[in-house]
């Protein structure tokens, strides 16, 4: 297996959650030599330097500063994903007792396919606030790594009916099973235990938590040919991945610029989504003066990197019969008449002609006519930044299911287009 499908399903595996995702790309962006500019203190920074910042630990700019140009004059080569999943999250008073067994209570987090969430070897991930021994507020994140909960499937002899029209009821059918016995059982002293597992030992108190619940089957290649990669959270870890490589592959003279946003997934409007301030802070502090600022968006471009739906062979019907986009067959332009992707026929031809020089396949989708389509972090971004943007994506099957399916091909083709646009001069 290369070393990039190695390190893709290595992120995959070690980002259960987005503060997961953001503390593993600001790990591998400061063994890069990029310097992180924590938004409370004053930034210092020079031409040629490479920086990043995050956001509430879930959301991650990159940036490098041209080495001559001048950013008013040859823009940002920007590429935007997101790092948050469809998943189960714990509630906060979640515990169950019922029938001898321990559960938990789970609220559902963005459009979730639910079905494939039954049987599953679930663990549990996110992070904890807590006070220690000095009575001091800290903060960690938390991985179980082991299976610990799982939410079996009811028997199809007590459900006759549940192939043809099983619908899942969200508060009564989720609740993960922990285990069982008549002692009561208690969230926070298992938070408390497991913080004390990783090395945390000073833990008095545990104040509050955002944890899920995830899948403990590592990513795979599959198929006879390995063509394919299976796994959780590939909408959009795996644009992440492949935004993050392609910038630190790049040794870019421009101006370029990676943003991961949390909460695309429940719509983007939050502190740290793309519909809040943080890209936009960014830039003012990166150009503070606004007609430089102005001058440096219009010579930008923004390619939001999101996955886009391949047509599955048993369901061809759901796409239009010119659009339907074949794993491992290139990634796919996103167009949309009502904006609700950004791509226009001006940015979709960069990405083409980016493209057409290594000699790479690009696919187009449009959505059926008679269908709602999705969205993505590009429009709003572009809609909060007045830059030109385009939606492209890998394409994929069973987006939102707890585990997804992709092409590998198209990863690494996704990864050599995004590098030559961040080196590019002319866009
Ligand atoms: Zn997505």
């Amino acid at each position: 297996m290369s070393d990039f499908l190695q390190q893709l399903q290595g992120f995959l595996a070690a980002s259960p959650t987005p503060y997961h995702a953001t503390a593993n790309m600001a790990q591998s962006l400061q063994r890069a030599g990029y310097t992180f500019l924590p938004e409370s203190e004053a930034w210092q920074m020079q031409a040629g330097g490479r920086y990043y910042t995050t956001r509430n630990g879930s959301s991650l700019v990159a940036w490098t500063l041209p080495k001559t140009a001048a950013l008013e004059t040859s823009g940002l080569r920007m590429v935007g994903a997101h790092t948050d999943s469809p998943c189960l999250k714990v509630k906060p008073k979640p515990e169950l007792h019922r029938n001898d067994y321990h559960q938990l209570g789970v609220e559902v987090y963005g459009g979730v396919l639910l079905n494939p969430w039954f049987d599953r070897d679930l663990s549990m991930a996110g992070r904890v606030s807590y006070l220690n021994a000095a009575g001091q507020r800290c903060q960690n994140l938390i991985d179980f790594q082991r299976p610990i909960a799982v939410i079996p499937s009811l028997a199809i002899h007590l459900d006759r009916e549940a192939n043809k029209n099983r619908a899942i009821n969200e508060q009564t059918y989720l609740p993960v099973i922990l285990g069982q016995g008549a002692e009561a059982h208690d969230f926070k002293q298992m938070l408390t235990a497991q913080l004390a597992a990783q090395g945390v030992t000073d833990v008095t108190d545990i104040l509050e938590y955002e944890v899920v619940l995830y899948d403990t089957q590592p990513p795979a290649c599959i198929g006879m040919d390995q063509a394919f990669i299976a796994s959780a959270r590939l909408d959009n870890l795996l644009s992440c991945f492949i935004g993050l490589t392609a910038l630190l592959e790049a040794d870019s003279d421009m101006g370029t610029l990676l943003v991961c946003n949390d909460h695309e997934e429940v719509g983007s409007m939050s502190a740290s989504g793309a519909q809040g301030p943080m890209l936009k802070q960014v830039l003012e502090r990166m150009l503070p003066e606004p007609e430089a600022r102005a001058r440096m968006l219009a010579h930008s471009v923004l390619i939001s990197a999101d996955n886009a739906h391949g047509i599955h062979p048993n369901f061809a019907d759901r796409h239009d019969e010119n659009h339907g986009p074949l794993l491992n067959a290139g990634p796919v332009i996103k167009i949309n008449a009502n904006q609700r992707y950004a791509t226009n026929s001006e940015t979709s031809a960069l990405f083409r002609h980016l493209a057409q020089l290594d000699g790479l396949p690009v696919q187009s989708f449009v959505v059926r006519s008679d269908m709602g389509c999705g969205s993505t972090i590009g429009p709003i971004t572009a809609a909060e930044l007045g830059v030109r943007t385009l939606d492209v994506g890998v394409p994929q099957f069973a987006m939102h299911s707890i585990r997804e399916l992709a092409g590998v091909e198209d990863c690494t083709t996704l990864t050599t287009i995004l590098r030559r646009f961040y080196t590019t001069t002319e866009v």
